[in-house]
């Protein structure tokens, strides 16, 4: 039976035991030892999160793979120690939640929430919003959690656009891909969404020249990941009324600091990298399943590219 190692911060031991524990009898492997310290030499798996302090794995000699508890890979992706396979998560809850933070963000800017919420000055606006196959939204990055957000979008009939690094066909909504497609996704888009993941080709995918295109006025919200967007080209845009608002859960640097403009700018809105999480009971049944493949012999799910970042 197999040695897994869960290695994350302490805290998320207590979260994760018992569904681990419950997720490995599930596929057979009850008798599996599933610790938080071992010899490195005896271990066959490491349950890994990324801010855990594991960075050497060469002293894991018998190691057959690594199973990332979060999506985002930019921090183990490039590390040299790593030569067996490394597998993402991709998680039901955790894209579960991000539709739902998404969907409620792009409704917020539809609607013109803030509007009512924030101006309650005694000014009847009796304008009505218009509809949402009237809005065009478009969501960088059509992966799991991408995908998921353009599908909910486009059954709530927003005009939705998608971008991927490769061609895709999804219902409802009109996909671009590659560099050459960039260009045309955000052209003329009211909301952007961003789910792309942190990779050398992805970083400052927004910058001045990439904010200029969609509509005057149009809201960013990025729960992707922080160097997606050049944090100066966003101030400027939302100074000159380009980009109307800006939501955004990732920074460059977690947590934000108190001195970042995006605090103070009352065109952004800050949520602490909270659009979601891996769930446990769900997360523990995609962990479990891929450490029974790697005992069978099958191969494993949702790999990571090395090459590719992610
Ligand atoms: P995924 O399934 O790997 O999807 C990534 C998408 O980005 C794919 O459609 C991919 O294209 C596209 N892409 C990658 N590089 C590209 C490029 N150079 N040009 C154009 N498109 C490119 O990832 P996911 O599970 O959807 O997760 C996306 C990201 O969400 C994660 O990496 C993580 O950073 C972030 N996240 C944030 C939170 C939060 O709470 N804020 C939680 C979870 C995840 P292909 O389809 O052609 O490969």
């Amino acid at each position: 039976m197999p040695l897994i190692l869960f290695s994350a911060k302490s805290e998320r031991w207590s979260i994760y035991e018992s569904p681990l524990r419950a997720a490995l009898q599930e596929v057979g492997l009850g008798d599996a030892t599933l610790v938080t310290e071992a010899a490195p030499e005896d271990v066959d798996y490491i349950v890994y999160a990324p801010n855990s302090g594991l960075d050497d794995f060469t002293p894991y000699t018998r190691l057959k793979a690594v199973l990332n508890l979060w999506a985002g890979v930019e921090d183990v992706v490039g590390n040299e120690t790593l030569t067996v396979p490394l597998a993402r998560m991709v998680d039901a809850g955790l894209e579960e939640g991000m539709v739902e933070w998404v969907t409620g963000h792009v409704l917020r800017h539809h609607l013109g929430m803030d509007t009512h919420i924030l101006g309650q000055d005694g000014i009847w606006r009796a304008e009505a919003p218009p509809l949402a196959r009237d809005r065009a939204v478009t969501v960088l990055g059509m992966g799991e959690l991408g995908a998921s957000c353009a599908k909910a979008l486009a059954a709530l009939r927003f005009r939705v656009s998608g971008w991927s690094r490769s061609p895709k066909e999804v219902d409802g909504v009109t996909c671009h891909s590659g560099t050459e497609g960039l260009d045309a996704a955000l052209s003329g888009a009211e909301i952007v969404v961003l789910l792309l993941p942190d990779t050398p080709a992805t970083r400052n995918v927004m910058n001045a020249r990439t904010l200029a295109l969609p509509a005057k006025g149009a809201v960013i919200i990025n729960p992707g990941r922080g160097p997606l967007i050049d944090d100066d080209a966003l101030l400027a845009a939302l100074d000159a009324g380009q980009i109307g608002h800006a939501t955004l859960d990732v920074f460059r640097q977690e947590p934000l600091p108190p001195e970042h403009p995006f605090w103070a700018h009352p065109g952004v809105t800050v949520t602490p990298h909270i659009a979601s999480e891996t769930r446990p009971i769900s997360a523990s049944r995609v962990i479990a399943e891929n450490i029974r493949r790697g005992e069978a012999g099958e191969p494993f799910l949702h790999l990571v590219d090395r090459k590719a970042g992610y």
